[in-house]
């Protein structure tokens, strides 16, 4: 009895973005356990059981599914976008930690298209030169860790991509994120908020960062600022692949 565990990204939402091998994953599975709106695009079949759960619930998932695939299941732990980008692959390596019984478990992480290639994709090139990502969600790190985080990009003149910008928890985060930036000396540089990135509800706008205001974010968006040498031609917004 071999059972395995799979961890793959969904992509951003396109189905045309799930990559054909977490479509054959997909496909072989007796379980798939992520978050319930993760979950709800595996399309339901005969032998295969969906396990949705909570935000929130990232330890006791991980377990879960260590236990499924150590007990003979084919499992798929299924995560948007990437599954190593502030999403589940971390969460299972940390359960594995803890627990020396599942250690013979095979598992694969198999790659997804992250939010933030797909809104870079949609502005042009914002990320054609140095980048960092940074998550806004204070829910396991505390807030002057990101603040920090923050205020060096910035004056490393790195193109910063934000995930998790605002949640109902967080009202303030994304505001306080825009305060440090622009007292970082950022307010000039040119922000892209991506909502709902390749799905039907899709919005892209462009703008500078003193002009931006933390409603413009919600959690369904990714937010890319530019660099300091990042600018418009046309519609798109790209960074010079040279730096001075
Ligand atoms: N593992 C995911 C990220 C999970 S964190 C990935 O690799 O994309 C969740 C955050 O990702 C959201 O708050 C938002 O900032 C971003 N995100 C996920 N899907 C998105 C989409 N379709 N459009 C814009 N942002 C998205």
């Amino acid at each position: 009895m071999t059972g395995s565990l799979t961890i793959a990204g969904l992509g951003p939402g396109d189905a045309a973005l799930v990559t054909p091998e977490v479509s054959a994953a997909l496909a072989c599975a007796t379980d798939v356990l992520g978050y319930t709106p993760y979950v709800a695009r595996v399309p339901a079949r005969e032998g295969l059981t969906l396990h949705p759960s909570d935000n929130r619930m990232e330890l006791q998932r991980a377990g879960e599914a260590l236990r499924l695939a150590s007990e003979g299941r084919d499992v798929v732990m299924v995560s948007s976008g990437d599954p190593g980008v502030f999403a589940m692959a971390a969460a299972v390596f940390e359960a594995l930690e803890t627990a020396p019984q599942w250690h013979d478990v095979s598992i694969r992480v198999l790659p997804g298209v992250t939010a933030m290639l797909a809104a870079a994709a949609r502005a042009g090139a914002p990320l054609g030169h140095d980048f960092c990502a940074i998550n806004l969600s204070d829910n396991l790190k505390p807030w002057p860790i990101i603040e920090k985080r923050l205020r060096l990009a910035a004056e490393a003149d790195f193109a910063i991509a934000l995930y998790n910008p605002s949640s109902a928890s967080r009202p303030d985060g994304f505001a306080r994120a825009l305060e440090v930036l622009n007292a970082a000396g950022c307010g000039a540089r040119t922000i892209i908020f991506a909502h709902a990135v390749t799905t039907p509800k899709e919005r892209i706008e462009v703008l500078s960062l003193q002009e931006a205001r933390a409603e413009m974010a919600d959690m369904a968006t990714l937010v890319i600022i530019g660099n300091s040498a990042t600018r418009r031609v046309g519609r798109w917004v790209y960074a010079p692949r040279r730096a001075s």
